[in-house]
């Protein structure tokens, strides 16, 4: 007989994809996920993207892990299983979560114990709540004992945060991309929202439309151009010579907000002295933007009564990506486009919640709330509220975890709901890496390229089988709610982090998220006025919020800066180039990044029917010239060969990819873009510069 269906119910709840942060409505019945639609969330209006739409079937797809898998001893880890988890067959058997926890937990005890605290690592997750990543780095700084805590922030943002806090006291944005609603000039670099943050796309199209005045900026075209007064195609990597050169005309041209700079900014005579050799005539054939254009865009730029700056990857994943962010601050402040309707930094955020995650902490040189670990009055704070000694010293980064793993100075690892197996550059290494650990334990909900690794593997629960919050891109703070139950034996985060925290001793009782977002809202002075039951009633509340019944502040800095003084600092930004430059053996720069349908490391997004459907495969992306050049026709195979490996996969037609340029989108394990990117790193934000590195092009 068949079941009689019983009748939907409609979960509130957030979208777990992009820090767009869109508002959902689960409609459930029979205890799985029907349909997905919009609500009326600040970020969306009722809107949402593929992803959101359509995104959710992964949560029953049967790779879902159910029990939780031990290494069988002797079982050889290689790094080869990466490429083909059939491999790993016969190399891990069903556990007991007692069993399973128990040997998790006992190797990191024994590493913590012999080889010493800062042989270990933890790698927590923007995709999970607030409450999660605020326990994970608790359990890494006083259970571990090491500030060896990061998340993929350290592969998106950390260098628009290490230029934002620098220059302007916070890392947040200082607008919300709504905020083009009020703008005169909107100007979107290195950034493709109408992929990587569709929704708020849709909010900067309409502002177009209603007469905004929009300017792209991206070495690679999109379809957001069509709506842009202004496109500029600047060449991949220079950055801070068409930026400079935007702000050499500004203050030569006396186009500056003089009065709001005297009265808020600091170092305006330094970065006039810098700009000098900077001249629109000087910069034009580096930048591949004629002096004409800059100066034309510089004039709209500083004319514009409001002008709000986003930007994305295309800045940040740079090995000189802070100076890129530094140059664009000194743009906007130099023309006093901060705090003030319309006006903004906004860099976008990628995962749902990595603003979230960085504000709770899980950073290896700042405990919650931005404080440096160094920061004796901070850390004796947090020492006072957690009861337990913490380390002064700055723990290492995603990609130096790694690389120390490598030489064996980290033996043990616990990583939650992230894939480094496929998003760390240079993957022969990271992988590699991986492999060398005496102790790693996995938490996820596959058997991802990292967990084939791993000697432990605890099944987690997705989304929309919790509760809990998330950070938006927006700074909105938005609560998430069960929908549905997770699969099998597969547990709660949360409860994994508390049960890892005791088996290391110690002494911890949470019952419900609610009372860990309790303790964390003691910890960050920025989040008051924000409750838990407040986020109950308004499902969304932005930070900061001045009174318990007040709206949050969506546009902040109006007549301060978050710095000891009040004011702001111009950092100039120099023309540092040790990047790998294209020569005769590898003449195409390689760019990487996200396409539409698929979520970062493919992990939930490969698994989700219609979306990869949509997009099944992996393919490199060219100017259709250079396929005519190699004498192929889309479809064709080619070989991608960087000085790190090489890859074959599909070409691809694209008339927005400049000639001279590949992209390879880092989702496909079958090509793992990352065998191909360059390791090293940008000195202040750590960032890896994922968008360009020289590669050679052949048919295969
Ligand atoms: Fe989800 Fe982002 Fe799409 Fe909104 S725009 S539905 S948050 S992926």
């Amino acid at each position: 007989g068949h079941r009689s269906a019983e009748p939907a119910r409609e979960i509130a709840s957030v979208c777990p994809y992009c820090g767009v942060g869109c508002q959902v409505g689960f409609r459930v019945r029979n205890g799985r996920i029907e349909e997905v639609v919009g609500r009326d969330g600040p970020a969306n209006r009722g809107r949402l993207c593929v992803k959101g739409r359509f995104g959710f079937d992964f949560l029953v797809h049967p790779d879902r892990l159910t029990r939780p898998l031990i290494r069988i001893a002797g079982a050889a880890k290689d790094p080869a299983d990466c490429l083909d988890p059939s491999r790993i067959r016969g190399k891990f058997r069903e556990a007991s979560w007692e069993e399973a926890m128990e040997r998790a937990a006992a190797g990191l005890r024994a590493i913590r114990d012999g080889a010493g605290p800062n042989a270990l690592a933890g790698f927590g997750s923007a995709k999970g709540s607030n409450e999660e990543a605020y326990l994970f780095q608790k359990l890494v700084r006083t259970g571990f004992g090491t500030n060896n805590v990061d998340h993929c922030t350290r592969l998106c943002h950390a260098a628009s945060v290490a230029a934002l806090l620098e220059g302007i006291g916070s890392g947040a944005v200082t607008a919300p991309f709504t905020a083009v609603r009020d703008a005169d000039l909107i100007f979107v670099i290195g950034a493709r929202p109408t992929e990587n943050h569709p929704v708020a796309a849709t909010f900067i199209k309409d502002a177009a439309a209603r007469g905004a005045t929009l300017v792209t900026a991206d070495p690679r075209g999109s379809s957001l151009d069509r709506f842009a007064t202004e496109v500029l195609r600047f060449t991949p990597g220079e950055d801070v010579a068409l930026l400079n050169a935007m702000l050499h005309v500004i203050l030569a041209e006396d186009l500056h907000d003089a009065a709001f700079l005297a009265a808020r900014v600091d170092g305006i005579g330094a970065l006039r002295t810098h700009l000098a050799a900077y001249a629109p005539e000087a910069m034009a054939e580096r930048c591949g933007i004629s002096a004409e254009q800059i100066r034309r865009v510089a004039r709209l730029y500083a004319r514009s009564p409001a002008a709000l700056t986003l930007w994305g990857m295309g800045i940040s994943q740079s090995i000189h990506g802070t100076d890129n962010a530094r140059a664009l601050i000194a743009l906007a402040l130099a023309c006093g486009h901060v705090g003030r309707p319309g006006t903004g930094l906004h860099p976008l955020r990628g995962q749902n919640n990595v603003q979230g995650a960085s504000d709770a902490g899980l950073i290896p040189m700042m405990l919650p709330d931005y404080h440096h670990t160094d920061d004796d009055d901070a850390r004796a704070a947090m020492e006072a509220l957690w009861g337990a000694a913490l380390d002064p010293r700055p723990g290492l980064t995603v990609v130096e975890i790694l690389q120390a793993a490598e030489r064996r100075e980290i033996r043990g690892m616990y990583i939650m709901g992230e894939n480094p197996a496929m998003s760390d550059p240079d993957l022969a290494h990271a992988r590699a890496a991986l492999a060398r650990l005496d102790h790693l334990v996995v938490q996820d909900l596959f058997l991802t390229e990292t967990a084939v690794l791993a000697d432990v593997v605890l099944p987690a629960s997705a989304w929309p089988e919790k509760d809990g919050t998330v950070t938006n891109t927006n700074r909105q703070v938005q609560m998430g709610r069960t929908a549905v139950a997770p699969p099998g034996q597969a547990r709660q985060d949360l409860a994994i982090i508390v049960d890892m925290a005791r088996r290391l001793g110690l002494d911890w009782r949470y019952d419900h998220p609610r009372e860990v977002f309790a303790e964390m809202a003691q910890a960050m002075p920025s989040h008051a006025n924000i409750t838990w039951d407040r986020l109950e009633r308004e499902n969304s509340v932005t930070y900061p919020c001045p009174a318990p019944d007040a709206p949050g502040e969506d546009i902040v800095f109006h007549d301060r800066f978050p710095t000891p003084d009040g004011r702001a600092l111009l950092v100039p930004a120099g023309l540092s180039h040790p990047e790998e430059t294209p020569d005769a053996a590898f003449p195409f720069v390689l760019t990487t990044g996200r396409e539409l349908e698929h979520w970062h490391t493919g992990t939930m997004t490969r698994r989700a029917g219609v979306l990869d459907a949509l997009e099944p495969s992996a393919t490199v992306s060219l100017a259709p010239e250079e396929l005519w050049r190699l004498g192929v026709e889309a479809g064709a195979r080619l070989r991608v060969t960087t000085r790190r490996g090489s890859l074959e996969c599909a070409a691809r037609a694209d008339p927005e990819v400049p000639e001279g340029v590949v992209f390879l989108p880092f989702a496909f394990r079958e090509a793992a873009a990352n065998l191909l990117t360059d390791p090293r790193l940008d000195p202040h934000g750590k960032i890896p510069g994922y968008k360009l590195c020289a590669a050679r092009v052949e048919v295969a």
